[in-house]
């Protein structure tokens, strides 16, 4: 039944064959700046010290077990959780105007998101339930949105000529978007571009969804990491918080507590303000119960166990800033050591955007060809698009990098 005509050959995950292709690479001087992950200045993966510290407390824990989670996860995990991202005074929290359950990483809470919005997400006055998405985005959106099948469309967000934000683009279409659209936004350290709005673009948002109606879904995979503030990292959720916004979030813990293969996120629903919140809280809650359960029966327990014990712990909490400071830094630093070498070797066009940029990626600006000539040639490895990962380059590596990328744009 499943003949060739039904079940046609897919492509390989893009991201996911890089990294089998870089593995395979034997050269001495290879570079992965393909997947978004952390490393040191070894280019190695780095476990967080307060991540290993909370480690050791787990496993000396004489009660550790492996029972299962509630269905919607660790309860001190979420309550933490809504804390980190609405803030610990938020009316949000002293409201009961949130409801919050643990994902499977960043990517469970956008799945869990869309597919309750297919569910249940009645824009009352256009019918349209269209998801709008960042032209360009982080490559999953599209296949979770579509998979539960939500309708995708794009709005423009990365100008090739600035290398900066197309925010006259951005702003038209979702001007021109159907009351009531669903409006995916990266919180911060936007994926792949590394180019966020301003404050004051954010706000000229806020205040033109308000105007349609549109539903904001705000992914947040980068908190902390992108400016080293976990507090900066979040200004804008809670900026549309405080415009009284209902709205869904999606929490990664992967990339800043470098929990990646433990899976540990959460997602929230927030309700605005007024005497039927804590009601529809309820409501949401029960049917997002439902939902989760069908899907994963409860959240994997041990990512979730690192990060609460952090994320509850003052002395701990403070210690994840450290080290949150530590990878920002140190991406942050590269990215001025990459645009002084390509200063130096007098590079031709314009990088100042390899600095303006934020976050674990930057868009480089390079071709498809260029980038496949500096895979053949130099064996470092980026995505087809020009994105490279920050976090794969380091003092021993940087240069080298630079040269490679001076040779193919000459
Ligand atoms: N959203 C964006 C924009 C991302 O970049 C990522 C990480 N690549 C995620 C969500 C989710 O990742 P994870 O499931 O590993 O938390």
């Amino acid at each position: 039944a499943f003949a060739a005509d039904v079940v046609p050959q897919a492509p390989e995950d893009p991201l996911f064959g890089l990294m089998a292709a870089y593995r395979r690479d034997e050269d001495p001087n290879k570079v992965d700046l393909g997947i978004g992950a952390y490393r040191d200045d070894n280019a190695k993966p780095w476990v967080l010290p307060v991540v290993k510290k909370a480690d050791e407390l787990l496993r000396a824990d004489p009660n550790l077990n492996h029972e299962y989670l509630p269905i919607a996860g660790l309860a001190e995990f979420t309550s933490a959780s809504q804390k980190l991202i609405f803030g610990a005074s938020s009316p949000v929290i002293s409201e009961g105007r949130a409801i919050s359950l643990q994902t499977i990483s960043g990517t469970g809470a956008v799945h869990l998101g869309a597919l309750f919005l297919s569910k249940f997400y009645n824009p009352s006055a256009s019918g349209a339930k269209t998801v709008y998405v960042s032209n360009p985005t982080w490559a999953n959106h599209n296949q979770i949105f579509s998979n539960v099948g939500l309708p995708i469309a794009q709005y423009p967000y990365f100008s090739k000529e600035t290398k900066g934000l197309d925010f006259a683009g951005m702003r038209s279409t979702i001007e021109s978007a159907p009351e009531g659209s669903i409006i995916l936004l990266h919180a911060c350290a936007h994926n792949p571009t590394g180019v966020d709005p301003t404050q004051d673009q954010w706000k000229e948002l806020a205040t033109l969804m308000k105007q349609k109606s549109h539903f904001p879904f705000f992914d947040c995979a980068y908190q902390g990491f992108a400016s080293g503030d976990l507090n900066r990292d979040a200004w804008a959720i809670r900026y549309f918080v405080e415009q009284g916004f209902e709205l869904l979030v999606a929490q990664s813990y992967a990339k800043n507590f470098g929990l990646y293969g433990e899976r540990a996120g959460c997602f929230h629903f927030v309700t605005s303000p007024g005497a039927e919140a804590k009601d529809t809280v309820s409501r949401v809650g029960s049917q997002l119960a439902i939902l989760q359960r069908s899907e994963i029966s409860n959240p994997p327990a041990y990512g979730a166990r690192i990060a609460s014990l952090v994320l509850n712990d003052a002395d701990l909490f403070a210690q994840w800033e450290e080290n949150l400071r530590e990878m920002s830094g140190r991406i942050i630093s590269m990215r001025q050591a990459l645009k002084k070498h390509l200063d130096e070797l007098k590079t031709p066009g314009t990088w100042d955007h390899i600095v303006d940029q934020i976050g674990m990626f930057s868009f480089t600006g390079l071709s498809e060809k260029q980038v496949l000539k500096i895979r053949e040639e130099a064996h470092v490895y980026m995505t087809k698009n020009g994105r490279i990962s920050m976090a794969g380059l380091n003092t021993k590596n940087v240069k080298y990098f630079a040269e490679a990328v001076d040779k193919v744009v000459r």
